[in-house]
């Protein structure tokens, strides 16, 4: 008997038709001799209607109460799933965060995970029932209703399938798996059947929104295998493995688009030590996510730093970027959001010269001006201007042999 774990995510369980299905599918699992764990989030854009609600009656929102709110949303699909469950005769129970122990930190709207207890999950599941465990929350150690950010309940799904020593995570959303390029934009994307964690990480953190970056940070931490499917098709999806790749795979997993970040240019700021900590450390401290930082040569005396962060704390780092730049009499400040960070993404890369020397001569050859590069062992990526995007995107996924299904490999350096 294999203990799967399953989780669903909003648009799986969006309205009471797609709980019907949901429930449909925990029942054929069940049936087939399987013991199940479901995580849920809420329905829908049920999250983002609470928050709205929270805005329109209060500035303040004390993350205490915003996550007494906000966790409403997931106990809701879980206590409406079970119902279903019941109708179906699948003895099944609904559980929050809390209930099954789910011991967080204390940071209210951004905990982490510290402990899975799991006890009334064990002994739900030795009674032969299903356990609905409503995803993205815990208690803290202070005994406080905490949520884990947007999109944790990914996480919840990873850390019960460790804590239950699940034999697979399950997680269905409304694609049919990880691509090797966002569809929208590249209609000749594959799905891909499996990426090692170190390459969906990458993605994760390159822009991709397929999975949180937590869960798979989790995941790969404690050996997790994640199958990441479709609840609506509910075709075979992608297999998130520590699985090593053979000789015969791919050497580019993936072309990685976001759109979502903007950039902030600092001119003419003094060379000398410790400015760049003035400038950073204050982000930071605002919790402002910044991605590549590029910073000058200086000549005379002064250069520019250039750096990228989501768009959405724009507002909010404005005020600091400027403050701080008078304060080291930096020249000016500007910034643009109509810029794409497209990234190439493969663990080959780790074996084999001359990716990026590639990415640029087939950017160059598309007239893609490259404003910013930065790279890991197994990504290169850029940014440029947003409306260059599409183009770069779809020609990268073209020269890296993943249209066809045909393997890109590197040519073999020439021997001396
Ligand atoms: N409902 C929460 C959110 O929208 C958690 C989740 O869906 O994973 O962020
Ligand atoms: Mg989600």
């Amino acid at each position: 008997m294999a203990l799967i774990v399953q989780k669903y995510g909003g648009t799986s369980v969006a309205d009471p038709d797609r709980i019907h299905a949901v429930a449909d599918n925990i029942a054929i699992t069940k049936r087939r001799g399987n013991e199940v764990v479901v995580v849920v989030s809420a329905m829908g854009k049920a999250t983002d209607n609470l928050i709205a609600l929270a805005n329109s009656v209060s500035s303040k929102q004390p993350g205490r109460e915003m996550d007494m709110l906000l966790t409403t949303g997931e106990r809701q699909t879980a206590a409406l799933l079970t119902m279903a469950l019941a109708d179906r005769g699948v003895e099944a129970i609904s559980l929050t965060g809390s209930q099954v122990g789910i011991i967080t930190d204390t940071e209210h709207r951004k905990a982490k995970i510290i402990e899975v207890k799991g006890d009334r999950v064990r002994a739900a599941l030795a009674e032969g029932k299903v356990c609905v465990v409503a995803g993205f929350q815990g208690v803290s150690t202070a005994k406080e209703i905490t949520t884990m950010g947007r999109g944790a309940s990914d996480l919840t799904a990873s850390a019960l399938a460790q804590a239950m020593d699940a034999e697979s995570c399950e997680i269905y959303t409304d694609v049919t798996g990880v691509f090797t390029a966002d569809p929208r934009i590249v209609p000749q994307a594959r799905k891909l059947q499996k990426i090692h964690f170190d390459e969906m990480l990458e993605m994760a953190g390159a822009g991709s929104k397929v999975l949180a970056l937590r869960s798979v940070e989790f995941a790969r931490n404690h050996d997790v295998p994640l199958h990441v499917r479709s609840a609506f098709t509910w075709e075979p999806g992608t297999w998130v493995t520590n699985e090593e790749a053979s000789m015969e795979d791919p050497i580019i997993s993936g072309v990685v688009t976001d759109m979502t970040e903007a950039k902030v240019t600092v001119f003419g700021v003094p060379d000398r030590p410790g400015i760049s900590a003035a400038m950073f450390e204050p982000l930071a401290d605002a919790n402002v996510n910044v991605d590549m930082i590029v910073q000058n040569t200086s000549t005379e005396g002064t250069t520019d730093i250039s750096f990228t962060m989501p768009m959405a704390d724009m507002a909010h780092a404005e005020e600091i970027v400027s403050r701080v730049a008078g304060e080291i009499n930096a020249t000016g400040v500007s910034h643009d959001n109509d810029i794409a960070k497209v990234s190439l993404v493969g663990a080959g890369m780790k074996s084999s010269p001359g990716i990026a020397a590639k990415m640029f001569r087939v950017l160059a050859d598309e007239s893609v001006n490259i404003h910013m590069i930065s790279t890991s062992t197994i990504r290169v990526s850029v940014v440029c201007a947003a409306g260059d995007m599409e183009r770069a995107a779809r020609s990268l996924h073209t020269a890296f042999g993943l249209d066809s299904g045909a393997d890109y490999s590197a040519p073999l350096p020439t021997r001396k």
